[in-house]
């Protein structure tokens, strides 16, 4: 025995410690194997809620879903969230949903929303949460073709949605995750950057009406739903809660739980379906009639900048990207090693060479619904190429075949995960084409020597810029780096790029901002924490969940990290050129201890059950 309270011997499951009727305990029980579970009396609620199949504490069930993709959360040697949720409860309506937020308030529980998972970001981090996990609640409730737009609930997958929008000549934006990733999730409660951006803008946007179970368990309809008006507006009539609930970021499930939402659609000049080529994994498409896909490099950025407004402007695009080389490497090949074979090759293909002629580019689709439109559109792109000194370059078929997947899907884009299993990111933008050369030189600073054979970071391309146009105006790029997960040094060198680009962009002022700022604790280091937003931000978790009762860590931290107060002073200290080697080495003790321990406000706040 554990001699914990509220323990007694084990029932007939034969590994409770906790007995039935128990008052609600903390620290978690325990099972005889010392796993954190369930106090009996809430499992029975919850399966009361959700019928008895629907709500676990299985150890091994619990512990499936602490494991992630390696995207997001603190650099660490480990796939495997540090604390498993006590238990899942899958609930199959927004009633029931509610339900299970008031049994969670009853019991002194947490928890955490989750739809597919991809990230960490759907892990719970601290102890004694559950769970939610949403894959019952999965349909498509309405696709309204006039309006362009659709009605889905939480497990709907970007590959369902888009399936059936094409049908109706209609497509969805899909972000970065891929087909399986949720809308509803991205759309409601997590930024929402895609590659196909040019066309389907990012999903702050896309966000129509939504529906939210609160912390404290109440039903609120946002928008146009509010009104019994259906789904097609976030806005009015009455105050707008969608930028509180929203803002670029969102509040990654530490907010209430969304379940439904109106999402917006695009027109979709292309077949019914898509035609699959090829075999898994390297699965691409028939290009569709009309359609037609380019790979255009540049000698400078400065051209590469001076097309993308002229792609811009003509509305020409489908989907206009810019990926590393390197990361081409990766998308078009199924292995490490064929990916090696391929970049390292006398006759290596264009599109995979790192060199001043190859690696200025955008690859560009084209759509067009006649034949007519389909001249005129390749007349144009011909024009800007033309006109702004780039070249067109030649791509093999079956390579096509795999980006023009690639861009209308997302669908190799976690292959980019491929070469260490852990990437991280930085920049963000949303700023004037203008700013491409110096965005690039900054983000190749900031790499350095650690990109290079021998660095600390896993090898990449001199820089790692994904770039695309949003709705055909701003710039997104992103610097997105390999680093290997279980060296202390590639984990030192990741964390010092997170804090050195963060800094960087504060300072210049003329880059943008740090898309990734507002994402748990950064949110309280740079831009967020200068314009206030942070304050507002912990001002809102208090106020909506004031039984703390969702987490706190991704969204915004309840409490101040104590090295925050500090920070202001420090960065001036850690940023400064002489004292570069030092910072170099705390970064290194960072990653061997974990950045957490500076994090913390103190370990008492980790400790302390909800509600207390
Ligand atoms: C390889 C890879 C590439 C990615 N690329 C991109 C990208 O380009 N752009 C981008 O924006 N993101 C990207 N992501 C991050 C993330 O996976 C996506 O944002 C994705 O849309 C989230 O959907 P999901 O189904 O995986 O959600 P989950 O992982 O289930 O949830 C994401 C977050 O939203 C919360 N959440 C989920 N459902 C709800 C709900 N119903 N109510 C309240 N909160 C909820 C979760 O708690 C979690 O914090 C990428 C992830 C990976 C692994």
């Amino acid at each position: 025995m554990l001699g914990l309270r509220g323990a007694s011997a084990p029932d007939s499951r034969g590994n409770r410690l906790c007995h039935e009727g128990a008052q609600p305990a903390w620290p978690p029980c325990r099972s005889r194997w010392n796993v954190p579970m369930l106090n009996a009396a809430a499992l029975r609620d919850f399966r009361a809620i959700v019928g008895p199949d629907n709500a676990c504490d299985d150890p091994a069930t619990c512990y499936s879903y602490g494991w992630n993709a390696g995207l997001g959360g603190l650099p660490k040697p480990n796939r495997l969230a540090d604390i498993p949720p006590v238990g899942i409860v899958l609930p199959g309506s927004t009633e029931e949903v509610q339900a299970i937020v008031l049994a969670c308030l009853k019991h002194n529980i947490r928890f955490k929303s989750h739809s597919t998972g991809w990230g960490s970001f759907a892990s719970v981090a601290s102890p004694n949460s559950i769970s939610i996990d949403l894959r019952r609640m999965n349909r498509i409730e309405a696709i309204d073709e006039r309006n362009q737009m659709a009605v889905i609930q939480p497990y709907v997958t970007a590959g369902q949605l888009q399936a059936e929008a094409m049908k109706r000549g209609l497509n969805c934006h899909i972000v970065g995750a891929g087909l399986t990733h949720s809308p509803l999730a991205s759309a409601a409660a997590f930024i929402g950057i895609g590659i196909t951006g040019t066309t389907t803008g990012n999903n702050a946007r896309n966000l129509l009406s939504l529906e939210w179970v609160t912390p404290e368990g109440e039903i609120v309809r946002i928008g146009s739903s509010g009104s019994g008006a259906g789904w097609f507006t976030g806005e009015g009539p009455g105050p707008g809660f969608r930028g509180m609930i929203r803002g670029f970021v969102g509040t990654i499930g530490e907010l209430g739980v969304f379940t439904q939402i109106g999402y917006k659609l695009y027109p979709w000049p292309g077949p019914k379906a898509l035609e699959r080529t090829g075999r898994h994994p390297q699965t691409g498409i028939t290009i569709p009639e009309h359609f037609r896909l380019y790979h255009m490099v540049w000698s400078n950025w400065e051209g590469v900048s001076r097309a993308a407004y002229d792609f811009n402007k003509s509305g020409v695009a489908y989907v206009l990207l810019r990926l590393p080389p390197n990361t081409f490497g990766a998308l078009l090949t199924a292995t490490n090693n064929e990916f090696h074979k391929l970049v390292t090759a006398a006759d290596a293909p264009d599109i995979v060479r790192d060199t001043d002629s190859h690696r200025h580019s955008w690859t560009l689709l084209t759509a067009a619904s006649s034949k007519a439109e389909a001249a005129y559109k390749a007349r144009v792109v011909r024009d800007i190429i033309e006109r702004t000194g780039g070249r067109e370059t030649t791509l093999d078929p079956a390579h096509k075949e795999l980006i023009a997947h690639l861009l209308l899907t997302s669908i190799s884009v976690p292959r980019a995960l491929r070469p260490s299993a852990s990437m991280a990111s930085s920049f963000g933008g949303f700023v004037p084409f203008a700013k491409m050369p110096r965005m690039m030189e900054a983000g190749a600073s900031v790499l350095k020597d650690d990109i290079q054979p021998g660095g600390d970071l896993a090898q990449g391309s001199s820089e790692e810029f994904w770039v695309w146009p949003n709705e055909r105006r701003q710039m997104w790029a992103e610097n997105a780096f390999s680093y290997d997960v279980n060296a202390v040094r590639s984990r030192g060198a990741a964390i010092r790029v997170a804090l050195d680009q963060g800094n960087m962009i504060d300072a210049a002022s003329d880059l943008g901002f740090d898309g990734f700022g507002a994402i748990g604790p950064l949110a309280d280091f740079y831009g967020p924490a200068g314009n206030g937003a942070s304050t507002w931000m912990r001002r809102i978790k208090h106020r909506f969940d004031p039984r703390a009762v969702n987490e706190a860590a991704f969204y915004i931290g309840r409490d101040l990290p104590w090295i925050a107060k500090y920070w202001p002073f420090l960065r001036k200290v850690l940023f400064f050129r002489p004292f570069r080697p030092i910072f170099r080495q705390i970064t290194r003790v960072l990653a061997a201890v974990g950045v957490g321990i500076v994090l913390k406000k103190r370990r008492k706040w980790v400790d302390r059950g909800a509600g207390l």
